[in-house]
């Protein structure tokens, strides 16, 4: 069974600190670099229903692509909800890992397993990572559609293959366009406009679109927005992740179990479709 260290080694290995933003907390949150490892629990975030699921799993790491403390803390009170999760972890013997913006820039990375689950053939990333001699490493990514698709049929492909949120999809543009090529970014994407817009794709997968960029970013072009929620983009990383994992607990002989988080951490928990028409007036 190997030690906490050795498991850190290569998740290190896999999503180099290095390539973290200077903004970021990546890295172990807690453990002991000594403890034994036999289960891992991948997720997108470090909450109390993911710590309980660890718990229950009898994982001795969770990993997580979200930071729990992003700013620092001057407090792990059990009295506040990060801090419950920081005793929970430690009273179970169970470390916390963190893969966050050094996992987005990766090869592969975060937004490989987004266009991964959606089929898609990646070019190139969107912006790319100056020290990577290969062009494979960076945000976002520049990706093909095998046979052309309008963007209501890409819609209903992002429905279908990412997780169900209530959010689901939300689209800006014509459905009827044609969409050849796309632009994807796991994550909060709207700073990246700039560099979707100069890379001259048909449409821009990503989360968290906002009101002014987005109609900023319609009025120049004829990019085609579409819009998933958050967790449900970074979701199949945790996938990839594990299976990445798996593949070097065999190399070694670990024998380790790996798991992925199935509990659905998008905050946004219904949705009502508008019963006004477009002029806002009553149906
Ligand atoms: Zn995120």
């Amino acid at each position: 069974m190997p030690r906490l260290s050795e498991v850190i080694a290569a998740l290190d290995a896999l999503w180099p600190a290095e390539l973290a933003e200077s903004w970021d907390a990546v890295g172990t949150v807690c453990g002991d670099p000594d403890a034994e490892v036999s289960r891992v629990l991948f997720a997108v975030d470090p909450v109390q229903d993911i710590v309980d699921e660890a718990v229950k799993l009898g994982a001795q790491l969770l990993v997580t692509h979200h930071p729990l403390y992003l700013r620092g803390t001057t407090t792990v009170s059990a009295g506040t909800f990060k801090g419950r999760v920081v005793h929970d972890l430690i009273k179970n013997d169970v470390a916390l890992h963190v893969a966050h913006t050094n996992a987005d820039r990766a090869d592969p990375g975060v937004s490989d397993a987004l266009a991964g689950a959606l089929d898609l053939r990646i070019v190139r990333p969107l912006v790319p990572d100056p020290a990577d001699a290969h062009g494979r490493r960076g945000l976002g990514r520049i990706c093909e559609l095998e046979h052309p698709l309008t963007l209501r049929e890409l819609a209903a492909r992002a429905a279908e293959r990412l997780p169900a949120t209530a959010q689901g999809i939300r689209v800006a543009g014509d459905p009827e366009q044609i969409v050849r090529t796309l632009a994807v970014s796991g994550g909060s994407g709207d700073s990246l406009f700039d560099d979707v817009r100069a890379s001259g794709v048909d449409a821009f997968l990503t989360a968290d679109l906002r009101h002014h960029p987005v109609s900023e970013a319609r009025a120049q072009t004829p990019l085609a927005l579409l819009d998933a929620a958050h967790w449900a983009t970074e979701w199949p990383w945790c996938e990839l992740a594990a299976a990445q994992l798996d593949q070097i607990s065999d190399r070694h002989g670990w024998g380790l179990r790996v798991h992925v988080s199935k509990t659905v951490t998008d905050p946004w928990t219904a949705h009502a479709a508008s019963t006004t028409d477009t002029t806002g007036a009553p149906n």
